[in-house]
């Protein structure tokens, strides 16, 4: 696409996202009357909203059905009663990051890639994040800190890819993101940014033509890696914007984590990968979700998890089949389960 034509885009759809970001459904009363739900049905955890403020951005609100508890999107951002309960096994860190944070900002689990907490927030609190618990104070660099940050990827030639994950790396603005991925692409050794979001599924105004220029001007080749976790989320607004960062050169995959009463079901899971496909999204990895307190009325055994994978691959064609994966903490990689 040339610059002629992402800026006639530009001027089509008025960057929106920071007002949208700054207008969040956080009450968690506010967003049962917007639904019509009856709270006394699934009161909410006072002690989860402490702990992980409700965030829920109006764009991904307006995707939900009305009177149903049962919505899958929904069903991501309600703090249900039983994140108060404490399960054997459910930890605030089960991934020992903390083990492999030896910068501010910077995780280093895998050979060859590093992993940048870019921003210390999120435009939407999913419930069973794996990093509610992340100490994100200790991981929010200045940019003095930033220069550490960069010292240590160039100290290691064997580091080739960037991660920037978060928060989410899409809730910095463009002027942030234009400095560390500039800096990053001087970087000789760097060849590839990875951006792991969740933000263009809950406010799609968030890949905006300076966006879109911005990945596109970028001298290292850039893979953008989607969090999406049933159809229902991939709207029209969305796919068209998706689809000028696929003619602008950006490479998209998505992972998906499959949650209980959410997506566990094959029939989900098939649509969802034959809707990426259709936008041009590779399925990616279809994670296991990590045992995070707080987080185990999400939780699927790894027995289901393999027969929902047997009936993907029997419904499917091969590349649209997502790996499934799980972390566990202190092993070199993710751990393929299929
Ligand atoms: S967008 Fe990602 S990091 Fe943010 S709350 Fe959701 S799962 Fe966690």
């Amino acid at each position: 696409m040339t610059r002629a034509a992402i800026s006639l885009i530009k001027s089509d759809l008025p960057e929106k996202w920071q007002q949208l970001l700054s207008d969040l459904i956080t009450d968690p009363k506010e967003l049962l009357q917007i639904l019509e739900l009856d709270a006394d049905k699934h009161p909410f955890s006072k002690t989860g909203v402490l702990q992980f403020p409700l965030k829920v951005p109006r764009t991904f609100a307006a995707l939900m059905e009305k009177g149903n508890w049962n919505d899958p999107l929904l069903r991501q951002v309600w703090p249900f009663a039983a994140e108060a309960e404490q399960v054997t096994g459910f930890i605030a860190d089960p991934l020992g990051e903390a083990q492999c944070n030896p910068v501010s900002g910077l995780l280093h689990k895998y050979q060859g890639r590093v992993l940048l907490t870019t921003v210390p927030h999120c435009a939407v609190h999913c419930r069973y994040c794996f990093r509610r618990h992340f100490d994100y104070a200790a991981n929010s660099p200045s940019r003095a800190e930033w220069q550490e940050v960069l010292d240590y990827i160039i100290a290691d030639d064997s580091i080739e890819e960037v991660i920037l994950s978060g928060g989410d790396p899409l809730a910095a603005s463009d002027r942030q993101l234009r400095w560390l991925i500039q800096q990053l692409g001087q970087i000789s050794h760097l060849t590839t940014l990875r951006i792991h979001s969740r933000f263009p599924i809950v406010i799609p105004q968030r890949i905006t033509p300076d966006l879109t220029l911005l990945l596109r001007e970028s001298s290292l080749r850039v893979v953008m890696v989607l969090h999406c976790n049933h159809a229902r989320e991939l709207s029209r607004e969305l796919a068209i914007r998706l689809s000028t960062l696929v003619t602008n050169g950006v490479t998209l995959m998505n992972q998906t984590v499959l949650l209980r009463e959410i997506n566990d079901n094959s029939t989900i899971l098939v649509a969802l990968s034959k809707a990426l496909g259709a936008h041009n999204i590779q399925p990616y990895y279809l994670h296991l979700p990590d045992k995070v307190a707080g987080t185990s009325h999400y939780a699927v055994s790894k027995e289901s998890a393999l027969l929902l994978m047997e009936e993907m691959q029997r419904q499917l064609p091969g590349y649209l089949v997502p790996k499934l994966v799980q972390e566990e903490s202190g092993a070199n990689a993710k751990v393929r389960l299929t």
